[in-house]
């Protein structure tokens, strides 16, 4: 058999456009949808992963063939014993839970100007101006001093009141239209309005405000509204998280419906792709790991992140319940990898940025990136060329389109994800996921037929 000689990628569309597989993607699509509608926060997604792991019958106890581990209700370990041995490797995907968005500061609440507002504080990668003048819901937790966790979810419901930054009138926008765009929109004026309506002034007998009466009446009726709510006080918010996101579900964009839009799906939409493909599996060869990571979007620290230690502590647990006799450096360095995580997709309207040889287009499949990182491959895990070999087969044998790029031309572009901190294990590792339109933004755009193939290629890697 000769091969082809010149190569170009496929559509997906192209390749699954029967009728059968085509239902199937729209079935995918709307599971999904359901999932991005709800989850939009890393506890929240690993909730949701939980969940589903039960049913499918996965448990906390490592002496069980199908088991889990969340750490702080933020990232979870994820394992399915194969037939061969731990110390022959794992197949493992990565993903992160925890997406860009905007956080209250821990002192947030005050009053000005006849309305109640939040500081905030961003989180991860956003381009602020996307943020104004939305409709924006809250979500997190807020402890109190006696451990107890109190879930908030304002803003999505009908019923629900949402919030929102009030960005600035053209009318007074012509100095800040004169700006550059990192300078003309200031972190510190992204404030939530949380309220407007005051509480009614004390008076005292004279009919004069009474000494007790609150100074500041409108964040004094947010406060009494969320202690109504949720029994909290100021003081709690100290030890909170509350993310205000894009109020609202996803919804599919076009006439044709065939795009997703939504937030978060950097990178949900690799979390809910790893987690379909490991639930839809057959008993594998080799022992299949998923992880969902917290702190990406800021560079993966802390404990939830994918440099801390805990996927270590997991695998050594792992060892120790299934082959005590397994060395940790065997395990890890015959490990295979995919850093499931998304790439950015050619943009119609700035193909300019791009490298048109080395770019991903939306509904081709999810894309490869070889090496991440910046100027020069700086910070970034290259993947073997022998490993790229071996998933290339593994991909054209499935029948799975896939593509390869590079995230931007060369000094334009660049980012970084979790591939190199579990290079460092030794394992082979490369990025792969889909490609996105408007990442980052408040209204990311997916497409149904790179989600099938995601899921499709998963799969695919989990059982080779
Ligand atoms: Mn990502
Ligand atoms: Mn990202």
């Amino acid at each position: 058999m000769t091969e082809k000689l010149e190569h170009t990628p496929k559509s997906c569309w192209e390749v699954y456009g029967d009728e059968a597989n085509l239902a199937a993607m729209e079935a995918l699509a709307a599971r999904y949808i359901d999932f991005i509608s709800t989850c939009k926060t890393e506890r929240e997604t690993i909730d949701y992963v939980v969940e589903r792991l039960r049913a499918a019958g996965y448990t906390t106890n490592f002496g069980h063939d199908l088991v889990y581990r969340v750490f702080k209700g933020k990232t979870i370990f994820i394992a399915r014993k194969g037939q061969r041995p731990l110390s022959q490797g794992m197949r493992l995907l990565g993903a992160h839970a925890d997406t860009p968005r905007i956080d209250l500061k821990q002192h947030p609440l005050y009053e000005t100007c006849g309305v109640g507002q939040a500081k905030t504080h961003y989180y991860g990668g956003i381009r602020k101006h996307q943020w104004f003048s939305r409709p924006l819901a809250l979500h997190g937790v807020v402890v109190r001093q006696n451990g107890e966790v109190v879930k908030v979810h304002i803003g999505e419901d009908a019923g629900d009141p949402v919030f929102a930054i009030a960005d600035l009138l053209p009318h007074l926008a012509q100095n800040q239209a004169k700006q550059v765009l990192s300078d003309a929109f200031e972190a510190e004026k992204m404030n939530i309005i949380l309220g407007h309506r005051p509480v009614d002034e004390v008076k005292d007998e004279n009919g004069e405000p009474a000494k007790d009466s609150p100074k500041e009446r409108v964040k004094r009726r947010v406060l009494e509204l969320l202690n109504a709510k949720y029994g909290i006080t100021e003081e709690d918010l100290y030890s909170a998280e509350l993310q205000a996101v894009p109020a609202g579900p996803a919804r599919v964009v076009g006439l044709d419906g065939a795009l997703i839009g939504g937030y978060g799906q950097d990178d949900r939409i690799c979390c809910f792709a790893g987690l379909e493909a490991l639930l839809a599996g057959e008993a594998p060869e080799y022992t299949q790991t998923l992880l969902l990571w917290d702190k990406e979007e800021i560079g993966s620290e802390g404990s939830t992140g994918a440099k801390s230690r805990f996927f270590e502590y997991c695998v050594e647990d792992l060892i120790q319940a299934w082959t005590p006799s397994a060395r940790f450096s065997d395990v890890m360095l015959n490990t295979r990898a995919v850093s499931a995580d998304v790439h950015g997709a050619m943009d119609p309207d700035y193909q300019d940025l791009h490298e048109k040889l080395n770019s991903a287009t939306i509904g081709f499949g999810p894309c490869f990136c070889k090496f991440t990182g910046h100027r020069g491959k700086y910070e970034a895990n290259d993947a073997h060329p022998e490993y790229v070999g071996w998933l290339r087969g593994v991909l054209n044998d499935a029948g799975v389109p896939w593509q390869m790029a590079e995230l931007g031309r060369v000094d334009l572009g660049g980012g970084g994800t979790v591939a190199m901190y579990l290079a460092a294990y030794g394992m082979d590792i490369i990025d792969f996921g889909p490609a996105i339109l408007a990442m980052h933004s408040p209204f990311e755009l997916a497409s149904k037929a790179d989600l099938y193939a995601t899921v499709k290629a998963y799969s695919a890697f989990m059982q080779a």
